[in-house]
């Protein structure tokens, strides 16, 4: 299969190429050029499967020709070993027809980790096959980090750099990348905010000759096609298990790049029987305003309780918007030429878009409510940005009688201030893995906010590895 890029003027690449690969040339975002399909019966045949299984038959049609089907069980066999329940994404039902699909059963305690495990597995493999050592480069605002450490941190031919901003994670957070102490692994704790990571990471890429002769980076954020990939299997094993193709399924997804619903919409273009994709934003609430107004006017970064979805412009959605176009790379290019301005969907790339995604935003206090309130109906402790999910789908939600799953992104006890705002007597226990992080040797580098000195502290480490 080929990849072409949203802004259509950077070269088609194979899968292995695009998933080592980061933005395009173009400044785009890499999709298939086709999507694989799957009939009504095809889909009744995933009934019952596996979610390994069930991975498989969804990811081969991309990699078929580049991954041999034994190595691609083999990646997918490795990439969910870790996960603590042996449903790996359990359904939990909440209400009439209300569910929740739990993503937080893997090492770090949030969704990313099906994408990020099954990609350190998958570089691994190919990195292998090419004799090739590269560096990986991210920046974090908490969950991305820790879950890209622990996907790469067992790959021989990686070194991996995570900038997270000195003293603004939570301490769950930054102890669960700090205690990582393999030898390849490397936390930069960057004295300054989130965007300033961000930008670091953005000018090394463009950058790249501060590194050693031979080596290049790659990226692990959610432009990385892979990610996305790695999560249309679960839209798939919560519907299949709860009576597609013979019901209609409808999720509930809390936004931040966009990423992780974008998946859902791949799974319905695949030919999964969704009826609706509920966009769940908090005060940051651009793609709310742009879906329910035509309103995608970037604003003053907002902190709130449920600080993964803090996130001003989303990445991903360029990526839906080049389907909404038509598949028109210049004129998503026109239209993402400056990411600040005020931005405004012609009426049929609006129309379509509103056929699928909903949308609602929610506050701190209402998000604390909620929390109290699931829990006081049914006993189950939420956390914030799965709380907006839960309450984004109550109150947009077309049907009542067709399934509504609302993906749960984290657990509860990732985001303990949060929930005791709204559970204050209750304790919630790390799971039995993490018990005793708070008592492990921590390690990483305070750097100051300067590139020049960023680039020496990454050029040491690798020449002395
Ligand atoms: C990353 C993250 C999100 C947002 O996902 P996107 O794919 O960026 O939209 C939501 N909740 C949690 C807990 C996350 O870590």
């Amino acid at each position: 299969m080929k990849f072409i890029s949203t802004r259509g003027r950077a070269p088609s690449l194979s899968f292995s190429d695009t998933v080592l690969a980061g933005l395009a040339s173009d400044g785009g975002l890499y999709v298939p050029e086709s999507l694989p399909s799957f009939s009504t019966e095809e889909i009744r045949a995933m009934s019952g499967l596996d979610y390994r299984e069930l991975a498989f038959r969804i990811i081969q049609p991309f990699v078929g020709g580049e991954l041999t089907d034994e190595e691609l069980r083999g990646i997918i066999e490795r990439a969910y070993r870790n996960f603590r329940h042996g449903a790996i994404a359990p359904l939990v039902q909440t209400g009439s027809n209300e569910w929740i699909l739990e993503l937080f059963q893997g090492p770090t305690l949030a969704f990313k980790d099906f994408a990020l495990q099954f990609l350190g597995q998958l570089f691994d493999h190919l990195l292998k096959k090419r004799g090739e050592r590269v560096v990986v480069m991210g920046a974090t605002s908490g969950d991305t980090g820790s879950a890209a450490i622990e996907g790469c941190r067992h790959c021989d031919n990686i070194d991996i750099f995570i900038l997270h901003p000195h003293n603004r994670v939570s301490d769950v957070q930054r102890r669960q990348m700090t205690t990582v102490l393999s030898d390849n692994v490397f936390n930069i704790a960057l004295e300054g905010n989130f965007d300033d990571c961000q930008n670091m990471v953005k000018a090394s890429f463009a950058d790249q000759s501060f590194l050693p002769d031979g080596r290049r980076l790659v990226a692990v954020n959610s432009i990385n096609w892979a990610r996305i990939m790695a999560q249309i299997v679960y839209y798939f094993y919560a519907a299949v298990s709860l009576g597609a193709p013979e019901r209609t399924v409808n999720f509930s997804v809390p936004t931040g790049n966009f990423g992780d619903i974008f998946a859902g919409y791949l799974a319905r273009q695949m030919g999964l029987p969704i009826d609706q994709l509920v966009i769940a934003t908090n005060a940051n609430d651009i793609l709310h305003r742009c879906i329910s107004g035509n309103d995608h006017t970037p604003r003053e970064l907002v902190h709130s309780l449920s600080p993964s979805m803090d996130i001003m412009v989303s990445s991903n959605f360029e990526r839906l918007l080049f389907d909404l176009y038509g598949r028109d790379g210049a004129v998503v290019a026109d239209l993402l030429a400056d990411r600040s301005a005020p931005m405004h969907l012609s009426q049929d790339a609006l129309s379509k878009a509103r056929e699928v995604f909903s949308s609602w935003t929610v506050d701190d206090q209402r998000t604390v409510a909620v929390i109290r309130e699931l829990y006081d109906s049914c006993g189950y402790i939420l956390d914030p940005h799965t709380a907006i999910g839960v309450e984004a789908a109550r109150q947009v939600r077309r049907s009542t009688v067709e399934p509504m799953v609302c993906l749960s992104t984290a657990h509860p006890a990732k985001f303990p201030d949060a929930v005791a705002r709204a559970l204050p007597t209750e304790q919630i226990p790390l799971p039995a893995h993490m018990q005793d992080l708070f008592e492990r040797e921590e390690r990483m580098k305070v750097l100051p906010n300067d590139l020049g000195k960023v680039h020496d502290f990454m050029a040491t480490a690798l020449g002395a590895v």
